[in-house]
């Protein structure tokens, strides 16, 4: 499954499990999920 990994670290931006959208990754976030989302479904 390395051909996984390379792609995911070939990847600027993270991709929301929620919407698809892409996001910015946060440096001490572990999130996958954006912002919007994630505001969602902790609210
Ligand atoms: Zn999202």
């Amino acid at each position: 499954m390395t051909k996984d990994l390379e792609f995911y670290r070939n990847l600027p931006k993270k991709m929301c499990c929620e919407c698809g959208e892409h996001f910015e990754e946060q440096a001490e976030s572990y999130l996958h999920e954006c912002e919007r989302c994630f505001g969602h479904n902790h609210e």
